[in-house]
């Protein structure tokens, strides 16, 4: 059987953080009122004029620093055309021959902990399309009317195309997390891909291992989660080896991924970039951008991924791997700042409830940092806790689901649960005695020398008091009794 490799190249949109439009001066604000942020410009009235916002230009010139590429001192908008009813002036305004930024490059870190180039071959601003809404029925068929929010159309987006550099559905992931946290840390873009800030698209192909030549790629849409893009190709990888092995030819196309069935399906056959008759648009003049403007872009960058994976390692002593843990996601990052300046215990500590627990917690209920209601002051108060032993670490790690589900406070609960750990002596005395006397046999067993048998009692003593006995106070209790 020959044995295969994919080669993949991602197509990353994402939503430039302006306040207002591209080519007009609407809000941008997600989740208000369907066709409330609209004005002849971005509904395409006729002789409405595109004024490009300078800002969005800020945020190319940031974008194409901060991946290492070339920023073309002149770059052109052109429309690409085509129809459909999301898009009133039948046309989109994009870049195409010369884009704002090309040829850069990010260094991923795999799953395996090896670093890997990826390469940009270019990232072109456009204008965002407006959104279809269907009623009556799921989906397009059976829907008793479409309408049309123009909220979104004309808002900012760079298209970043990747080199087909990658090589697993592993590898496209780490890409896609990677050029996340870069835009989210540059402060270009929320690149929260639920709200549709940050879009994939993957072209798969794949060819006999050791062959030089691609293979003929899909391209694959419709992916709303860093899980449904490596999902996604890993399906059509194995869905091309099995066209290619039944002796079939893989065709050029777009298909869309089915997050329920999980299965991609053909969605239509691809169109090449002359079906769109580029030109360049003659509303607007050539984008000039001198050495100065960037100068300026460059001096005022905020601290990036990669300095601040640096900084956890040099200031707080943290592990490489965690402290990109801790910067996948800048929202996650920022929490971590201002607790570790908050806490006056070992920075460790708080990475370790933040990359386990709390990141655990996240991940099961799919939910952002962002979205609890847990903050920084609630955690350090719960680790004081810790400190000074009014609860157990064991205790902790069932507060700390409540605290975050409910975003009291670590003494609150402590203090309504009753989950305080028990240090008094006496109290604890009492109960181990109790196991000692309720369990003969094991004592005997001890004393004639299977001291290992400690842990037996001492987990007794926890199950009596429900966890909440000082471990400290119990070893030293046993020691002392068991004689
Ligand atoms: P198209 O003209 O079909 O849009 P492009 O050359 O613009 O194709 O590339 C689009 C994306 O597809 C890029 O990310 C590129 O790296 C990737 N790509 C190009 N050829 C292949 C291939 N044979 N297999 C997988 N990805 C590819
Ligand atoms: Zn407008
Ligand atoms: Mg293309």
């Amino acid at each position: 059987m020959t044995e295969y490799e994919a080669v993949i190249g991602l197509e990353i949109h994402t939503q430039l953080k302006t306040k207002s439009k591209i080519f007009c001066g609407c809000s941008t604000e997600f989740g208000n009122n369907p066709n409330s942020n609209i004005c002849p410009v971005c509904t395409g009235q006729p002789g409405a004029l595109p004024v490009l916002n300078k800002e969005v230009v800020n945020l190319a010139i940031r974008c194409g620093l901060v991946l290492d590429c070339t920023i073309n001192k002149k770059s052109v908008f052109a429309r690409k055309n085509y129809f459909y009813p999301d898009l009133p002036k039948a046309y989109q305004i994009s870049q195409f021959d010369l884009p704002v930024t090309q040829n850069g490059f990010v260094n991923v870190v795999l799953p395996d902990g090896t670093e890997k180039r990826i390469g940009i071959t270019r990232a072109h601003l456009e204008e965002d399309a407006g959104k279809l809404v269907h009623q009556g029925a799921e989906g397009i068929e059976g829907a008793t009317s479409s309408h049309v929010d123009l909220n979104r159309s004309s808002v900012p987006l760079l298209e970043i195309v990747s080199e087909p550099d990658i090589r697993s559905a592993e590898e496209a992931r780490a890409y896609l997390e990677k050029i996340k946290s870069i835009l989210q840390f540059a402060d270009i873009s929320e690149a929260n891909m639920e709200e549709g800030q940050l879009r994939c698209d993957a072209n798969v192909s794949i060819r006999p291992i050791g062959q030089k030549e691609f293979g003929v790629k899909a391209e694959i849409k419709n992916m709303n989660s860093f899980r449904a893009v490596e999902k996604a190709i890993k399906i059509e990888i194995d869905r091309q080896k099995q066209v290619l092995s039944s002796g079939k030819k893989v065709i050029q196309e777009t298909r869309s991924y089915d997050e329920a069935s999980g299965k991609t399906v053909s969605m239509r056959s691809k169109e090449e970039s002359h079906d769109y008759r580029y030109f360049p648009e003659p509303d607007l003049l050539p984008l000039i951008i001198d050495d100065a403007w960037i100068a300026q872009i460059k001096k005022d960058l905020p601290e990036l991924a990669e300095q601040r994976i640096a900084r956890y390692q040099e200031a707080y002593g943290i592990s490489a791997y965690d402290a990109r843990v801790l910067t996948l996601d800048k929202a996650v990052s920022d929490f971590f700042d201002t607790t570790a300046k908050l806490y006056s215990g070992d920075k460790k500590t708080i990475v370790n409830w933040l990359t386990t627990d709390i990141l655990g917690y996240l991940k099961n209920e799919n939910l952002e940092i962002g979205q609890t209601k847990l903050t920084p002051q609630n955690l350090v108060e719960m680790l004081g806790l810790i400190d000074n032993k009014t609860i157990s670490g064991k205790i902790a790690k069932d507060l700390i689901g409540k605290m975050i589900a409910t975003g009291e406070s670590a003494k609150k609960l402590v203090e309504s649960t009753g989950m305080q750990q028990i240090t008094d002596e006496n109290e604890i005395q009492k109960i181990v005695q109790e196991v000692i006397d309720a369990n003969p046999k094991q004592l005997e067993q001890y004393r004639s020398g299977k001291t290992a048998l400690k842990g037996y009692f001492v987990g007794e003593t926890m199950k009596r008091t429900k966890g909440k006995a000082s471990p400290q106070v119990v070893n030293q209790l046993l020691d002392k009794l068991l004689g």
